[in-house]
């Protein structure tokens, strides 16, 4: 940037908060819910003009495996299982234990894909209202951060851009699920973007869903030429299909240029769809996302950095706040490159508490898809199932910090698993 205009303004207060938690995506919604859950006065603030991330504006889904590798029993509970078990009650979702792979809820894809959970992204949004209303959680939609103040190597005061204009809040303890790490970046917390060697992430997608499909049609010929998901509700599909090179969820024009490439995919994939796959003919276009969906952007410096190693061979931390078991799904960074799933994962893998605590600022927390992770371990933890736990972790972390009177990193850790445990979470 050639010029730089110094812009100084009084930024009102929406006021002081025990926990502000910045990004309303399935890690920040969990996050927010379970700190308000432990007595936390919370504050969640999201871009977005709704709830769920990924999962709503991006249109992503199915809800990935919670189970074990090989598919034999649930190793994620908690907020996660609280949430398709109310969505499954209005048939917005189908429970991970009906479904099993290969099928059309997985595009017929077998390995790593046993119990996924279909769902809907409205009804998605409808729930996750609900759930952050009854919390207690203080939630602000159409407002994104854009800066913080730090004191003392802590953050003192976010910058909000609300509709009103610029806004200020104050907290005690700060978690970022932006799924950028804007909070983290902006706090001086050393980051880095996409793989470690050539900054370069994984593609972007934009999503969209068609309707008036006939699904026997469609399993009658597994070899199709478009990536496919079926939702809860017959003849409806989720399409994950193209891919956009090399972009940067943090910069503007980057975005802008990949969406508009993206839009004219969905063109090209929707005609394949029509012209090419058995019981596609009479599919409608019923919606694009509002969003382009970017797997990866930033990842932060945390005190424990999640290795590919630690994923392969299962290393079980005595700090740990979440399991998992989905492969390290890498989608290809180049156009010429091929194959994801290159490593295999150990049966269960665990994530530690410290890679949620950025190496400065100490009160902040992270979650979700940018925890402290080497780019390729990243490609398994990115998840939603994972980003949810995480995001209840992180919470319970800091509402127990808020409690007992100490910084994130100095919380009793048996306390912090016994608070997950009596909320469902599995950790063994
Ligand atoms: C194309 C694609 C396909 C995928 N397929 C699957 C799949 O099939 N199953 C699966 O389980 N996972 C899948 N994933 C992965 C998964 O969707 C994400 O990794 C997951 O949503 C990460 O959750 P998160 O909470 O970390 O971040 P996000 O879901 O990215 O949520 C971040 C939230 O923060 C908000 N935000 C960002 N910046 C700011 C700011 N400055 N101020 C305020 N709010 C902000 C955003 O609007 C968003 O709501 C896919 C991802 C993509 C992109």
């Amino acid at each position: 940037m050639e010029h730089t205009i110094l812009y100084q303004k009084e930024a009102p207060s929406y006021g002081h908060y025990d926990i502000v938690v910045l990004g309303g995506g399935p890690s920040g919604v969990c996050a927010a819910v379970e700190a308000a859950r432990n007595g936390a006065k919370t504050l969640l603030v999201e871009g977005a003009g709704m709830l769920g991330g990924m999962a709503t504006t991006a249109l992503v889904g199915p809800f990935m495996t919670n189970y074990d590798r090989d598919g034999n029993r649930p190793v994620v509970g908690g907020l996660y299982r609280e949430i398709i078990e109310r969505l499954s009650r209005t048939d917005g979702a189908i429970l991970p234990e009906e479904t099993d792979s290969p099928s059309i809820h997985t595009s017929f894809l077998q390995r790593y894909h046993r119990h996924v959970t279909p769902f809907d992204s409205f009804q998605l949004q409808i729930v996750l209202d609900e759930l952050t209303q009854e919390a207690g959680v203080d939630v602000l939609l159409y407002t994104r951060f854009v800066d913080c103040i730090c004191e003392n190597g802590r953050i003192k005061a976010v910058i909000l851009a609300a509709l009103e204009g610029l806004r200020s809040v104050t907290g005690d303890l700060f978690i970022d699920c932006t799924g950028n790490a804007d909070v983290a970046s902006a706090a001086g917390v050393p980051t880095w973007k996409g793989e470690e060697d050539s900054g370069i992430p994984q593609p972007g997608t934009l999503m969209f869903e068609v309707d008036q499909v006939e699904d026997e049609r469609y399993l009658a010929r597994p070899t199709k030429p478009v990536k496919a998901y079926r939702m809860p509700r017959k003849g409806c599909y989720k399409v994950n299909h193209y891919h956009v090179y090399n972009v940067d969820a943090t910069d503007s024009r980057s975005m802008t240029r990949a969406h508009m490439e993206a839009r004219r995919q969905v063109l090209d994939a929707y005609r394949v769809l029509h012209d090419e796959t058995p019981g596609f003919e009479h599919a409608q276009l019923t919606q694009t996302a509002s969003v382009l969906g970017m797997r990866e952007s930033r990842h932060i410096e945390g005190r424990y950095k999640v290795t590919v190693d630690d994923v392969n061979q299962g290393v079980k931390f005595s700090d740990r706040v979440a399991l998992f078991a989905f492969g390290m799904d890498v989608h290809t960074r180049r156009s010429t490159d091929s194959g994801n799933f290159k490593i295999e994962v150990a049966d269960i893998y665990y994530v530690p508490y410290r890679s949620l605590l950025p190496l400065s600022c100490d009160n902040l927390l992270v979650a979700g898809k940018t925890i402290s992770c080497q780019s390729q371990a990243a490609g398994g933890l990115r998840v939603m199932p994972c980003a949810m736990a995480l995001g209840q972790a992180a919470g319970a972390a800091a509402a127990l910090a808020k409690k007992s009177g100490v910084l994130p990193a100095d919380i009793s850790i048996p306390a912090l698993h016994e608070t997950l445990r009596a909320h469902g979470a599995i950790l063994d």
